[in-house]
């Protein structure tokens, strides 16, 4: 069960509820310094927080700043808290990867052969096809088998990613995934979270963007992108509506500016997979 304000945090005399979307309920905590939050301590999760810091991935995560014991005698991580400079923010949590569990963790479950009665119940209440006959008959499965099985009810093992949980501005939320499988369901929840989002450029909406270049620079540590020259970006006329994305015929001024970025996006990530 996600309990989705554990604490109110206060950031530049603001306070807000803070939002969890996953893990234990007992985990986070607000942090001693504004701006931070308390993540109860794992050796592992230190020692990446700590090589993190200096690897040039360190802007994409949160600012690491310690170990702290509490009251309780607790240890805990003090980390960056990402919503602080955020109003109502809306929060989705995307866990990456066509498997959930280490290698390790299979091989351990691979030991115990006994037939688990908790599992096949799990399995049968979200999908009674799932089982096999044998299954079905001594009513258990084996843990690894479970395992595996759980990694294909959600897109994890076919897109290599699922929605873990979701938050909208509104408060409102979308708490189950756990069978958000398909291309479409995930093209649903995006959709939901991304709906009345006020961050589309009024600019981009409403201007026709011809011989307008992207700039891309990186070194050793970092790498940018940034649109420049805009010396024939001209507003598109009042009663035209353009999309950016839409075949170019005389008249309807579109200017695939969309259709390049998805190319350049496509060729790019061609590289990584090589
Ligand atoms: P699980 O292993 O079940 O995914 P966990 O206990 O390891 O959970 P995280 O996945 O690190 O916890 O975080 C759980 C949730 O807490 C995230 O979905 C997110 O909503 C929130 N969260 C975690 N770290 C931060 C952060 N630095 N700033 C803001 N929110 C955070
Ligand atoms: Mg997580
Ligand atoms: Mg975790």
């Amino acid at each position: 069960i996600v309990q989705w304000t554990p604490f109110f945090q206060t950031y530049k005399k603001q306070r807000y509820p803070w939002i969890q979307l996953a893990g234990h309920q007992g985990n986070f905590k607000a942090g001693p310094d504004q701006g931070t939050i308390l993540k109860k301590l794992c050796p592992q999760e230190q020692k990446c927080f700590q090589f993190l810091m200096k690897d040039i991935l360190r802007p994409f995560v949160p600012e690491y700043k310690g170990q702290v014991t509490c009251d309780d005698g607790e240890l805990y991580l003090q980390l960056q808290d990402l919503l602080s400079d955020f109003d109502s923010p809306c929060v989705m949590d995307c866990k990456i990867g066509v498997r959930t569990y280490l290698e390790e963790e299979l091989a351990k479950a691979k030991e115990k052969t006994k037939l688990r009665k908790d599992m096949y119940e799990k399995m049968i209440q979200i999908d009674p096809k799932a089982p096999t006959e044998e299954e079905h008959r001594s009513k258990g499965v084996t843990k690894p088998r479970y395992m595996i099985w759980r990694e294909t009810i959600s897109s994890t093992s076919t897109l290599g990613f699922r929605v873990d949980g979701v938050k909208k501005a509104d408060g409102t939320s979308s708490k189950d995934f756990k069978t958000t499988k398909t291309r479409d369901q995930i093209a649903e929840a995006f959709k939901d979270f991304t709906s009345n989002c006020p961050n589309k450029s009024h600019f981009f909406r409403t201007h026709e963007l011809i011989g307008s270049s992207l700039l891309f620079v990186h070194d050793k540590r970092k790498a940018s992108i940034w649109m420049i020259d805009f010396a024939k970006t001209v507003p598109v006329p009042e009663n035209v509506n353009i999309d950016h994305n839409s075949t170019w015929k005389v008249g309807n001024h579109e200017d695939g500016y969309l259709i390049g970025l998805d190319n350049i996006a496509s060729i790019f990530e061609s590289l990584i997979k090589d």
